[in-house]
C-alpha cells in the first residue's frame, strides 16, 4: 500500500537540510492520535529519536505512518534512532512496514517471539520483520537495558514478561498500595510488553506498552523500583485489564496521557483509578471516549480528538461497548485531521503540555 507521493517524502527526508543540525533544550514527546493504538516519539535535546510503537495494521497502516511522519517533519529529525515495538500486536507494529517505506530505522527492538500465535503476528515477524531490520541492528531487551540516547537515562524496565529487580536510584521504598491488589486477567502478548522509563535531567516519565495488572504487580511490589514520575504515558489505551492503583498510584504521576480510541479505553475503572490518584494535576486523552460520558471524562480542553459526527452535548452517563462480534456497531469514526499531544521537558523538571487541536498549553513547574 505505497502511496503516489512516498517517493517524494523519502527523498526530501534524505536531502541534508537545515533540520540535522537542530538542537533544543528540551525532551519532546509527541503522544500521536494512531485510533486507539500507541505511537508515541521521543525527541531528546541533541534530536536523536526514540518512536515507541507505529499504530494500527492493514488499511489504517498508511494513515498511521503518515501521522507518524507529520510529527517526525515537526520535530525536525531524519532518522528514526531507535524503535521499540512494546508487543505484537496489530495496533502497536502495524505501521511498521509502511512507515520503514518513508524513513530509515537504524535500530529495531522488541521483547522477543510473539507468544500469542495469530496469522497476522507470525507472517509479519516471519516474512517482513527480519527484511526491515536486515541492514539495521535488531536487539531483543531485557529488563534493566538501557537505549543510549546522549543527554536521557532512558532504561527498559519490563521486557519478555520480566521485571527489573532492582530500584532505577536508590532504595526502593516499600508499596503501601500491594496490600489491596486484586490480580487480574489478560492475553498472551500484553504482559509481554517492553517498558521503557526516560530521565531528563529531574524530569522523568514512563511508558509501559500494554503491560497488565499482574506485571505492574511484580514491577512496583513489594518495592517501588521505579519510585516518582512526572508523567505516566500511554496506559494501554486506558483498558481496565491494566492501570491498577497498585501502579498508578504508587507512580505518582503529576500528569497521565491516555493513548485511548473512539471506543477503546477510557473505562470508568481506569478513570476512578486516575481521579483519585494522590498528586495528579492533569489527565490527557487522546481521543473523546465514548466509555467514559462526562461522569469520567476530562474536560474537552484536555483532549485532542474528538468524532467526525458529534453530538451537540455528551451523556453524563458511560455509553458501554456493545456485545462484540460480528454484528457490532463499529465505534465512532474519525477521519478528520488527527491532532497530537505534544510535551515538552526542561532538564530542571517543569514540562509544558500542549492539545494541537485548540491550542490549549499547559506548564507545569518543576518539582521538589
Ligand atoms: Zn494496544
Amino acid at each position: 500500500m505505497r502511496s503516489a507521493i512516498a517517493l517524494p517524502i523519502v527523498l526530501a527526508f534524505a536531502a541534508p537540510s537545515l533540520a540535522q543540525t537542530r538542537t533544543s533544550k528540551t525532551l519532546d514527546i509527541y503522544i500521536l492520535d494512531v485510533e486507539g493504538g500507541n505511537a508515541t516519539l521521543f525527541v531528546s535535546p541533541s534530536r536523536e529519536s526514540l518512536l515507541i510503537d507505529t499504530g494500527n495494521a492493514g488499511e489504517a497502516a498508511a494513515r498511521d505512518a503518515g501521522r507518524i511522519m507529520e510529527a517526525i517533519q515537526d520535530a525536525g529529525v531524519r532518522q528514526i534512532d531507535h524503535l521499540i515495538t512494546t508487543h505484537w500486536h496489530g495496533d502497536h507494529f502495524g505501521g511498521l512496514a509502511e512507515l520503514a517505506t518513508k524513513i530509515t530505522i537504524r535500530e529495531f527492538i522488541d521483547h522477543g517471539p510473539n507468544v500469542q500465535p495469530g496469522q497476522a503476528a507470525d507472517g509479519f515477524l516471519q516474512e517482513t520483520y527480519p527484511q526491515l531490520y536486515a541492514k539495521a541492528k535488531h536487539t531483543v531487551v531485557k529488563a534493566g537495558d538501557t537505549i543510549s540516547m546522549a543527554g536521557l537515562d532512558a532504561r527498559v524496565v519490563t521486557s519478555a514478561g520480566e521485571t527489573i529487580k532492582t530500584s532505577l536510584g536508590g532504595g526502593a521504598k516499600p508499596n503501601p498500595y500491594c496490600a489491596s491488589f486484586k490480580p487480574g486477567d489478560s492475553n498472551a502478548e500484553d504482559p509481554q510488553s517492553v517498558g521503557a522509563y526516560v530521565r531528563f535531567g529531574k524530569f522523568r516519565t514512563i511508558h509501559l506498552g500494554d503491560l497488565t495488572k499482574n506485571k505492574e504487580f511484580e514491577l512496583v511490589c513489594p518495592t517501588n523500583r521505579i519510585g516518582a514520575v512526572d508523567v505516566l504515558l500511554g496506559l494501554h489505551h486506558g483498558v481496565a485489564t491494566s492501570n491498577s492503583e497498585v501502579l498508578v498510584h504508587a507512580l505518582h504521576p503529576r500528569v497521565a496521557i491516555m493513548n485511548n480510541g473512539t471506543r477503546k479505553g477510557g473505562e470508568p475503572e481506569v478513570m476512578t483509578t486516575l481521579h483519585s490518584s494522590p498528586g495528579l494535576e492533569d489527565l490527557w486523552q487522546m481521543h473523546f471516549s465514548l466509555l467514559s460520558g462526562q461522569e469520567y471524562t476530562v474536560p474537552g480542553m484536555f483532549i485532542a480528538n474528538t468524532i467526525d459526527d458529534q453530538q451537540p452535548t455528551m451523556p453524563i452517563a458511560p455509553m458501554p461497548a456493545p456485545a462484540p462480534g460480528p454484528g457490532a456497531p463499529p465505534p465512532p469514526v474519525h477521519s478528520g485531521k488527527a491532532y497530537w499531544i505534544k510535551l515538552s521537558a526542561v532538564e530542571d523538571g517543569s514540562f509544558t503540555v500542549t492539545n494541537a487541536r485548540n491550542g490549549f498549553s499547559k506548564t507545569y513547574r518543576a518539582g521538589l
